[in-house]
C-alpha cells in the first residue's frame, strides 16, 4: 500500500501525475528542481514568467551560468551545500537575471529530495518573486526616514503613541524635552515620560483620538518635568495597513512665552484702557481723515455726547460751527506741509458741548502710528478747572472764618476785658465830670481834659470792636491789595492784647526803618498772624522763665517779597513732627483742631509765597512766612 502524503485522502488523487503537472502550470509560486549538479531539472510557468526563460530552453543547463548573479554565488552555493549534506531544508533571498539582464528578487523556500539512503538526489525550491514589494519597502522605510528627519527638524514635539499609551516614535524636540534617551525611548510609558498629573490633564484628548479623531488641547498642562507649561497640541489617529486606529500622533508646541507675552500685552491694554477710561482729561482719538476712533468717559463728560454717539463720525461735531469746516482741511495741511500748529503743544481752544453751548478747552494733541496715521487729543475743560478753583477759595474762605471764630472764641474774655477797659474808665471819667459840673463855679480848664480822655477812651473801644468786626468778616474775594505789615501786625497784637498780658508775654516788634508795604488780602493775612502769634503765647505758657514774643517783618528787593518772621521763647517744635505741622488735624493740644496752620498754608500759598517752621538754635520756634511785597511810594 503506497504511502498517502500528507493532506490527501484520495489515494488516486495523490498518485495522479496530472495534479501534479496542473498545480505546477497554474501556481504563482516559482518552482524549480536541481540536480545535484546544480543542472535545472525542473522549472515550472512561474519561473518563465518571472525570467522570460522558456522551461525548453533552460532545462539541463546550469543554474550557475544562467541564473544566479556572480556576486550571489557564493553565498547561494553555501545554501545548496547545506542541503546535500543533510539540512532537510531552509529559507534564503537571491536574485535571478531574467532574459533582459534584469534583476529579481527572489524569497526560497528550499528542500532537498533523497533517496532511500538519505541522499540528496534533487533539490527543490519553492520562490515567491519579492521585488515589488521590496521596493515598495524601501520605499516606504525611505519615507519614513523622511518623516522622521523632517519631524526632527520641526520646532513641535511629535511623538507617536501606540494604544497602549506607549511611545512609538518621538523626535528630537520631544526627546529633549522631556530628557529621554534616543534608544529607550521605544515602549515607554506615556504616563512615565509626561508625568501622572499631564496624563490626566490631556486624557480625553488621548481617548479622542483614540477614537479616530482629531483633537486639540489649548491650555496649561501640569508636566513633571518643566513644571506648568501653557502648550497647543494636536492630536491625530494613527492608523494601521486595516485603517484601524492603533495610536495617534502627537504634535506639541510650547506656548508659554507667547501666552506670557499675550497676558502681559492684554494687561498693559487693560491698564492703559482703565487708565484712559478714568483719566479725568477727556481722550479723544481721531484718523487723519478726523474720524473718531475712541472718545473716553471723561470726553463724554466734557462734550455730553455717549462714545458711541461720535465714533466712526467725524471730529468736527464736537467745534464750533466757524470751525467745524475746516477742520478737515486743517488736518490735510499737517499732513502734506508736516507744519506742527498745534502737535506737541497745549493751547486754548474753543469746543462745543452737545447742547450747543462753547467750552473753554485747554487742548494738546499727540500722534501716533499703528498701521496709519492717528491723532490723539487731551482736552481739559478749562470752565471747569475754573468752577473748581471758585470752590475751593470759598471753601477755604469758609473754613478759615470757622477757624477765626473759633479762635476769637478762646480770646473773648480777653476781648471783653479789653472794651471794659475803657468802657469803665469812661464811665469813671463821665461821673468825675458829673461831680465836676455839680460844683458852683466850673472851671473849664480842668473839665476839658475829661472830656478828651472820654472821647479817647470810646474810640479805643470803638477801634477794638472794628478790630473785631473786621476780623470776623465773612470774606470771600481774593482781592488783594497793599498794606503796611506793621499795621496789619498792630491790629492783631491789639485783639490778642489780653492774652499776652495774661501770659506775661513780653513784645518785641521789628519793624524795617524804611517803608514797607505788602500786597496781600488784609483779612487772611491777618489770621496768618494771628494763628501764628497765638500758638506761640499757647506755646509760651508751658514755660517759666523768659517769654518774648519776637515780630519783626522785612523787605526782600531781590525776590520782591515781604518776609514775616514770628519767633517765640517756647519749648520749640519736635524734630519728628516738623514734617506733618502743617497738615490738616495735626495737633498736640486737648482743644486743637489742628486746622491752623493748614489754613496759613493755604492762604500763604495763593497769595504765592511761601511758610515755614525751624526751630531756634537758643530754643523757640520760629515761623516765617513771606508775600508779594508791593511799592513803597
Ligand atoms: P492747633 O493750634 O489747633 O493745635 P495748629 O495747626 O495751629 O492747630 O497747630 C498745630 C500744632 O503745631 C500745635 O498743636 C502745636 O503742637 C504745634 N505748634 C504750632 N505752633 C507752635 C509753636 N510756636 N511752638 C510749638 N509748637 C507749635
Amino acid at each position: 500500500m503506497p504511502e498517502i502524503p500528507a493532506g490527501f485522502t484520495d489515494p488516486d488523487l495523490a498518485q495522479d501525475p496530472a495534479l501534479l503537472r496542473s498545480l505546477l502550470g497554474i501556481s504563482d509560486l516559482l518552482v524549480v528542481v536541481l540536480d545535484t549538479e546544480g543542472r535545472i531539472r525542473l522549472f515550472n510557468r512561474a519561473c518563465e514568467k518571472v525570467t522570460g526563460f522558456s522551461s525548453a530552453e533552460i532545462v539541463g543547463q546550469s543554474i550557475w551560468t544562467t541564473l544566479i548573479p556572480d556576486d550571489e554565488q557564493p553565498a547561494v552555493q553555501e545554501i545548496a551545500t547545506r542541503l546535500q549534506t543533510g539540512e532537510a531544508d531552509n529559507q534564503f533571498t537571491n536574485h535571478w537575471l531574467t532574459r533582459d539582464g534584469d534583476r529579481r528578487l527572489i524569497h526560497w523556500r528550499n528542500a532537498a529530495l533523497v533517496d532511500k539512503d538519505g541522499k540528496a538526489r534533487h533539490l527543490v525550491g519553492t520562490g515567491i518573486d519579492i521585488t515589488e514589494l521590496d521596493r515598495t519597502s524601501k520605499a516606504l522605510a525611505g519615507h519614513q526616514v523622511q518623516l522622521h528627519a523632517l519631524f526632527n527638524a520641526l520646532p513641535a514635539l511629535v511623538a507617536e503613541v501606540d494604544s497602549d499609551y506607549r511611545i512609538r516614535f518621538a523626535n528630537q524636540g520631544y526627546r529633549d524635552w522631556f530628557g529621554l534617551d534616543p534608544e529607550a525611548q521605544i515602549g515607554q510609558p506615556l504616563a512615565k515620560v509626561i508625568g501622572e498629573r499631564a496624563f490626566a490633564t490631556l486624557q480625553p484628548r488621548f481617548a479622542q483620538a483614540m477614537a479616530g479623531e482629531i483633537a486639540v488641547y489649548h491650555g496649561e498642562v501640569p508636566y513633571t518635568l518643566g513644571g506648568k507649561r501653557f502648550i497647543h497640541g494636536t492630536y491625530v489617529p494613527s492608523r494601521n495597513d486595516d485603517g484601524v486606529v492603533d495610536g495617534y500622533y502627537i504634535l506639541s508646541v510650547d506656548m508659554t512665552e507667547q501666552h506670557r507675552l499675550r497676558e502681559a500685552l492684554e494687561e498693559e491694554t487693560r491698564r492703559f484702557r482703565t487708565i484712559v477710561d478714568n483719566a479725568i482729561v477727556g481722550v479723544v482719538t481721531i484718523d487723519e481723515s478726523g474720524v473718531v476712533q475712541d472718545f473716553n468717559p471723561a470726553a463724554e463728560k466734557i462734550f455730553g455726547y455717549r462714545a458711541d454717539e461720535l465714533i466712526g463720525r467725524n471730529v468736527a461735531k464736537l467745534l464750533p460751527e466757524a470751525l467745524a469746516g475746516s477742520h478737515d482741511d486743517f488736518i490735510r495741511d499737517y499732513i502734506e506741509t508736516g507744519k506742527k500748529k498745534i502737535i506737541g503743544r497745549g493751547r486754548e481752544v474753543v469746543g462745543r458741548h452737545r447742547d450747543g453751548r462753547p467750552l473753554d478747552l485747554q487742548l494738546a494733541v499727540a500722534e501716533f502710528i499703528d498701521g496709519r496715521r492717528f491723532f490723539v487729543g487731551f482736552i481739559h475743560d478749562i470752565s471747569q478747572r475754573e468752577q473748581a478753583e471758585r470752590e475751593a477759595r470759598e471753601h477755604l474762605a469758609e473754613l478759615a472764618h470757622l477757624t477765626r471764630v473759633n479762635a476769637l472764641n478762646e480770646v473773648t474774655s480777653g476781648l471783653a476785658h479789653e472794651i471794659s477797659h475803657p468802657l469803665m474808665a469812661i464811665s469813671t471819667l463821665a461821673e468825675a465830670g458829673r461831680m465836676m459840673l455839680d460844683k458852683p463855679e466850673v472851671d473849664v480848664d480842668t473839665i476839658l481834659p475829661v472830656f478828651t480822655q472820654i472821647a479817647r477812651q470810646g474810640q479805643r473801644a470803638g477801634e477794638i470792636i472794628g478790630q473785631l468786626r473786621a476780623f470776623l468778616r465773612k470774606d470771600q474775594s481774593d482781592q488783594l491789595e497793599a498794606h503796611e505789615p506793621e499795621q496789619l501786625i498792630r491790629n492783631v497784637l491789639a485783639l490778642l492784647n489780653h492774652e499776652l498780658v495774661s501770659a506775661r508775654v513780653k513784645v518785641r516788634l521789628d519793624i524795617d526803618d524804611t517803608p514797607i508795604c505788602c500786597v496781600a488780602n488784609r483779612v487772611q493775612i491777618e489770621q496768618v498772624v494771628f494763628n501764628l502769634i497765638k500758638n506761640a503765647i499757647d506755646a509760651m505758657r508751658s514755660v517759666d522763665g523768659d517769654r518774648t514774643l519776637k515780630v519783626s517783618c522785612s523787605h526782600s528787593d531781590e525776590d520782591g517779597l515781604c518776609s514775616f518772621v514770628i519767633a517765640d521763647s517756647g519749648p520749640g517744635i519736635p524734630e519728628v513732627d516738623m514734617e506733618r505741622l502743617f497738615h490738616p488735624f495735626y495737633t498736640t493740644k486737648e482743644q486743637g483742631l489742628g486746622q491752623g496752620l493748614s489754613i496759613c498754608r493755604s492762604i500763604i500759598d495763593r497769595h504765592g509765597g511761601s511758610i515755614r517752621a525751624h526751630n531756634h538754635r537758643r530754643g523757640g520756634a520760629v515761623f516765617e512766612f513771606t508775600v508779594p511785597a508791593g511799592p513803597t511810594d
